[in-house]
């Protein structure tokens, strides 16, 4: 029941009271008594009804003190979020001017708050920055929402710092516009990270420039050397031939002396050059069938002598019923010269052996053995990486560039395959090479 109804209640009583005190003035006695019996009747009844509409009054009350409690609550939880947000909040007025701010509005523009109301925002930008800043807000009238608006602020006596803005505007009943509701972000840090990487990509290409560049400069020089190299083993040759018998003794230990030191720098520039070429991904396998046996033969012929100067044994075993295999036979044969050629140069006494064997019906296993120095467990795993040796002091008195093995895991990598090795130092090393029988040209 609401008020105006209650309220036409009692004015009703009244007249019903008025009617009463009129008609017992011209009434008989008789009457009288009959007429307050009557009103006395009538009274109780609306008092009951008065009652009634009190009672649903009173309890309208306390569902509208309990409704009002509840929006207090929620208003004040409203505030609390708008108060308490960690980005900044900023309500203007249609003409830019500051109405409310919250806590994080107020410390990132390092004003209190209550002096922020009032100014207008665009003080907060720097002023190179405000033609555009009000240009863009002409244009949020029609677009009613703006977001991740990119914009620097200036705090009072502060650093300026970039922040991401997200705008909308809010309007009256009548459609006119009101004024902005503004969240500031605080995007610093991501403007950082996000200049950090860029930094880590440009330096990323530049070191993949370097490395192309590293890679092209090590296939000139070697290419370049290799020219003037092969007439100084060609004619040194010659030389030994033609004049064996007419140069005295030492003039031919020279000239051998000569021929040997070009040969051994041969192999290291071919070395150097098959490494740039692995590493520039220039590096093709030409597949074709071969037998693995005679291969193996052929190869541990050509280090025959090798071995023989150091008085070691080189010994080879077959377990392999189809010798056939399909590969490349250049780049197998460095596989197993630079292996024995390893074996030989790290032994000094006892034997170099390769092993041949099957791996189900689909791979090979080459293994090369030897009785040397050995290799310590903490260089185990380095040795296989270019320019990387093993006990630097040994290397040293053997020679050598560090990049033999890394170019043989490459090649066996290449292959489809893999490379492994155990050793024991002073007791010597077995590498192990499993390749598929059948290698496929994406490999
Ligand atoms: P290089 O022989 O030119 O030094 P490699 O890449 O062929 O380069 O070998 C790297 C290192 O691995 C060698 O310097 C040596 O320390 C170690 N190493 C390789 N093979 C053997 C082996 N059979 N016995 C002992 N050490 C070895």
């Amino acid at each position: 029941m609401d008020a105006r109804l209650f309220n036409q209640k009692i004015q009703t009583t009244y007249k019903q009271a008025a009617l009463l005190y009129k008609r017992t003035k011209v009434a008989s006695s008789e009457q009288r008594e009959e007429l307050l019996e009557q009103s006395l009747e009538e009274l109780r009844i609306t008092l009951e009804e008065l009652h009634v509409a009190e009672e649903e009054i009173l309890a309208q009350n306390e569902e509208l003190a309990i409704a009002r409690s509840q929006v207090e609550i929620e208003r004040q939880r409203y505030l609390d979020l708008f108060e308490f947000a960690p980005d900044g909040y900023i309500v203007t007025d249609a003409t830019g001017k500051i109405r409310e701010a919250n806590r994080a509005a107020a410390k990132l523009l390092n004003v209190p708050q209550q002096f922020l109301v009032g100014k207008p925002l665009i003080n907060y930008v720097p002023s190179e920055q405000r033609q555009a800043f009000r240009i863009q807000l002409q244009k949020l009238d029609r677009l009613q929402q703006l977001e991740e608006w990119e914009l620097t602020f200036c705090p009072r006596q502060g650093i300026a710092f970039d922040a991401a803005v997200t705008v909308s505007s809010m309007y009256d009943a009548s459609g006119n516009l009101k004024g902005w509701r503004w969240l500031i972000r605080d995007i610093t840090a991501r403007k950082q990270a996000e200049a950090a990487i860029r930094a880590v990509q440009l330096q990323n290409l530049q070191l993949q420039e370097a490395a192309k560049l590293r890679a092209h400069f090590l296939a000139i020089m070697s290419h370049e050397l290799r020219s003037p190299l092969n007439a100084i083993v060609g004619f040194s040759q010659l030389l030994l031939r033609q004049t064996q018998s007419a140069l005295p003794q030492t003039q031919e230990n020279m000239v051998s002396r000569i021929l040997n030191s070009g040969k051994h720098l041969l192999v290291l520039i071919e070395d150097i050059l098959d490494f740039s070429k692995v590493e520039a991904g220039k590096l093709t396998l030409k597949l074709e069938p071969l037998n693995v046996v005679d291969l193996v033969i052929a190869t541990t012929e050509e280090m025959h002598c090798l071995a023989e100067q150091k008085h070691l044994k080189l010994q080879r075993s077959f377990a392999i019923k189809s010798s056939i295999i399909s590969n490349d036979s250049v780049r197998l044969r460095q596989i197993l010269l630079n292996l024995l050629s390893n074996a030989i140069k790290f032994t000094e006494v006892g034997k170099v052996e390769v092993r041949v064997w099957e791996l189900g019906s689909d791979r090979i296993a080459i293994a090369v053995e030897d009785t040397g120095i050995g290799i310590a467990p903490e260089d185990l795993q380095s040795i296989f990486q270019p320019f990387r040796q093993g006990n630097q002091t040994l290397t040293r008195q053997h020679g050598g560039t560090g990049l033999g093995l890394a170019i043989t895991d490459s090649l066996v990598k290449m292959m489809g395959g893999k490379i492994s090795v155990e050793s024991k130092v002073e007791q010597g090393s077995t590498f192990y090479v499993e390749l598929p029988r059948r290698v496929r040209e994406q490999q």
